[in-house]
């Protein structure tokens, strides 16, 4: 793979959306690979047209349930489509992950359709730097929409926000859902609010406890309202209105500037999310022994933390 011919052969296949190359150079990403500062490089430039939509949500609330019946409908639009399910807990490529999900499998041999989970622990700058490279990879592939999906539990799903054009908070009727979804900070990140199984009895509760915490948030004059809307993803009931209101989302935050801002504050903290990293495993490399005498030094009270962080930025 080290080859540049190999290397400028799987970018060409990139850029004609074939999944098998979409699918390895998502490893190489996933594995830290040497090639990829040069692939990410290469890829840079056809960057920036997809919309990114992360789909968050706690297990079993439809989330990939969901994805699917987009996928459909995205599809009969004659849209190409990118789906990324990341695990930030694994340090093992969940290839199959989400291959293995039955509603996926009617996608697997569509051509237009790219699905890929990645893993994303080690890797150098984590989730923050490994998702937003393989989400390039799907837009240099010419993908229209890209789904974000986080497996596992945890920060993940304040994460996936910061990587997400729009995030989807998916929930459900059941106890105590909504007030879970405040507790969690969830409301913090929802652009959408969908309470998927919507054909089961609660849901006109959990739509207006939504919209009434909703309401209760502060937001400036102009700012975009979270709108709730009901699903039944099992057979796509719902699905037309959540793909318009994923567009109107798009439509406003074009027209405010406010999808301009999220993607300079996501590159500034991708940016700097590196930069530690990088910085982290030089000083590990370079001056490991020196950060070891100085930790000896504060544990027996020679030295304090303040003069040994100064002492490793001195200029040496
Ligand atoms: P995930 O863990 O969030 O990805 O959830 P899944 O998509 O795997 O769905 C969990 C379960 O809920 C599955 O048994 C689905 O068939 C079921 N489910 C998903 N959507 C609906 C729905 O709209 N209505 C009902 N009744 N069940 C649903």
């Amino acid at each position: 793979m080290a080859d540049v011919d190999s290397l400028e052969f799987l970018l060409a296949a990139v850029r004609k959306g074939q999944p098998r190359a979409v699918g390895r150079a998502i490893s190489l990403i996933e594995n830290s690979a040497v090639e990829l500062p040069t692939i990410m490089r290469a890829l840079a430039p056809a960057a920036g047209r997809a919309m990114v939509v992360g789909i968050t949500g706690a297990p079993g609330v439809g989330k990939s349930t969901t994805i699917a019946a987009l996928i459909a409908a995205v599809r009969r639009d004659g849209g190409r489509l990118g789906v990324l399910a990341v695990d930030p807990s694994s340090p093992f490529s969940g290839g199959a992950l989400l291959g293995d999900r039955v509603r996926m499998q009617q996608h697997a041999l569509d051509g237009e359709v790219l699905i890929r989970s990645m893993a994303t622990r080690g890797h150098l700058g984590g989730l923050s730097v490994a998702a937003p490279s393989a989400l390039r990879v799907f837009d240099a592939a010419g993908c229209d929409m890209v789904i974000v999906e986080t497996v596992g539990v945890g920060q993940s799903e304040v994460e996936v926000a910061g990587i997400a054009d729009c995030t989807v908070v998916l929930l459900a009727p059941g106890a105590g859902d909504g007030i879970q979804a405040a507790k969690a900070g969830i409301l913090e990140i929802g652009d959408l609010f969908v309470v998927n199984k919507s054909d089961r009895e609660g849901t006109h509760a959990v739509v207006r406890e939504l919209r009434t915490m909703i309401s209760l948030g502060e937001r400036k004059v102009g700012d975009w309202k979270p709108p709730v809307l009901s699903l039944v993803a099992i057979n796509e009931e719902g699905v037309p209105a959540l793909l318009a209101a994923l567009a109107a989302f798009r439509s406003d935050a074009e027209s405010s500037g406010r999808w301009q801002q999220r993607r300079l504050e996501q590159a500034r903290r991708q940016v700097e999310s590196l930069l530690l990293a990088k910085l982290r495993q030089h000083y590990a490399l370079e001056r490991g022994s020196e950060i070891e005498r100085l930790a000896r030094e504060v544990r027996d009270g020679q030295l304090d933390v303040f003069s040994a962080a100064e002492e490793l930025l001195a200029p040496v």
